[in-house]
């Protein structure tokens, strides 16, 4: 079934880099037998599921959306995949996204960029656009994102899905192609909160094999999910709905609050007052660790390999020239200069105290408040091809998102109504490891 609805729309869509319909038969084929033999099914029987192309997969290639892993098929599997594959999953394909997860549009893909499936002229947003194109256009079940900076829930916002980035640390990095090992955490993208709470349920958990995993009891999710929000504070940020944003995002999203406080929720306007500052120590932080992570990238271990190298050094000043696509080259030359002796001090440690400045934020706003909201991005959907050659324009589509990342805490956004036709993201910000509020109050209100 999966399949046929990808027939019907992926010429216009683009979500997937590869399909595994072989794969997918037989992992059917293997539930089937279950069935047969009277065995229980797992938490998620039987859903086709889409994978983010950096999240590794034995045996089916993994990409990362760049010509360097064009070639590159993974011995093993990720853990989350592992997990997925625990709780009876089907894996229909890997998704397109930015290259190496570096983009806000999925127009850095090295294949073909995603569009939007409510207009496709517009973008679906990144860097995890393939995932969230693929479960708005009803080709996946639901989809694996990854999210360093907003890569889950801005896409989720412009193609009206539901995407959530966990707390840091709480689902298993291994396996996932690092960007910015500080910040990246693996998440779904589902077509409303219920499925967001079974897949957590089924991916979250300390991983020994992931030294960042965090040894928490996982609770259970579902149960979370009662209707009742009476009493529940929310702080709205003033900087999340100000200059900037969109006037009808932020109607949108002050109507949706309407609705909480109907719910028997009340909110009260707050100042997280370095988010202006966000932005700008998200790229140094971020580019900083690419640099340091993309290093092995080399075209002796993994990819491809230039074979017009004359020695060892010109093999990788050529493997990579080729291999990598502009906006890669760009983090790891930002991130490089960072990190380089004598500017150090003034970028990278100084980018480190600003990050501890915006969490200080956080803390300090959930002493009084349950959850945080506003809009996930400032804007809907923009046209494809009109913020590609503008960086810093692309860079800015983030500011929301980012202080969240730089932070740790879990946010999930959920569509909450359209602007000109395209559809907005809410964005519901909890404390860390909080993930049953931040889902109660997200199914609440869905
Ligand atoms: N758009 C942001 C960036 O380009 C976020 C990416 C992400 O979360 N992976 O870095």
């Amino acid at each position: 079934q999966a399949f046929n609805r990808i027939s019907e729309t992926e010429d216009r869509v683009k979500a997937f880099i590869t399909l595994d319909e072989e794969g997918a038969r037989s992992s059917a084929k293997v539930l089937d037998d279950k069935l047969a033999a009277g065995d229980t099914r797992g938490l998620l029987f039987g859903l086709p599921v889409g994978i983010k192309d950096n999240i590794v997969t034995e045996g089916l290639r993994t990409t990362c959306a760049s010509q360097f892993l064009s070639n590159f098929t993974p011995v093993y599997d990720a853990t989350v995949v592992g997990k997925l594959r625990a709780a009876d999953t089907v894996t229909i394909g890997k998704l397109n996204m930015d290259e190496f997860a570096m983009g806000g549009s999925n127009e850095n893909s090295s294949f073909y960029p995603v569009r939007n499936p409510w207009n496709l002229d517009r973008v679906p947003g990144g860097s995890s656009g393939g995932s969230a194109a693929a479960v708005a256009a009803g080709e996946a079940y639901f989809a694996l994102g990854s999210d360093t900076g907003g890569s889950i829930r801005q896409p989720a916002s412009y193609c009206g899905v539901v995407g959530l980035k966990p707390t840091y640390g709480l689902v298993s990095r291994f396996g996932l192609v690092a960007f910015a090992s500080s910040l990246d955490q693996i998440g779904p993208l589902t077509k409303n909160v219920e499925d967001s709470a079974y897949v957590l349920q089924a991916i979250a958990g300390y991983d020994q094999m992931d030294s960042t995993s965090a040894k928490v009891d996982v609770p259970d999710y579902l149960s979370a999910l009662s209707g009742d929000i009476a009493g529940l504070r929310i702080a709205v940020p003033k900087e999340y709905l100000g200059e900037g944003v969109d006037a009808e995002v932020k109607e949108t999203v002050l109507n949706a609050l309407k609705a909480l406080e109907a719910l028997g929720a009340t909110w009260d306007e707050v100042s997280l007052q370095h988010t202006d500052y966000a932005v700008a120590t998200y790229y140094l932080l971020a580019s900083s660790e690419a640099s340091s992570n993309l290093a092995r990238f080399d075209g002796v271990r993994y990819g491809v390999r230039s074979d017009n190298a004359g020695s060892l050094i010109d093999l990788y000043h050529e493997s990579r020239s080729q291999g990598f696509g502009d906006e890669v080259k760009r983090r790891i030359m930002l991130g490089t200069y960072a990190l380089s002796s004598g500017y150090y001090d003034a970028y990278y440690l100084k980018a480190q105290k600003a990050r501890t400045l915006i969490k200080q934020d956080f803390d300090k706003v959930f002493e009084q408040y349950d959850v945080i909201i506003g809009p996930t991005a400032p804007t809907t959907a923009f046209k494809l091809g009109t913020q590609v050659d503008d960086p810093l324009t692309m860079y800015l589509n983030d500011i929301l998102t980012i202080p969240v990342s730089l932070a740790g805490v879990p946010a999930v956004s959920v569509p909450c109504g359209f602007a000109d036709g395209l559809p907005v993201g809410m964005q519901i910000i909890g404390k860390a490891f909080d993930e049953s509020t931040v889902l109660r109050v997200a199914h609440a209100y869905e």
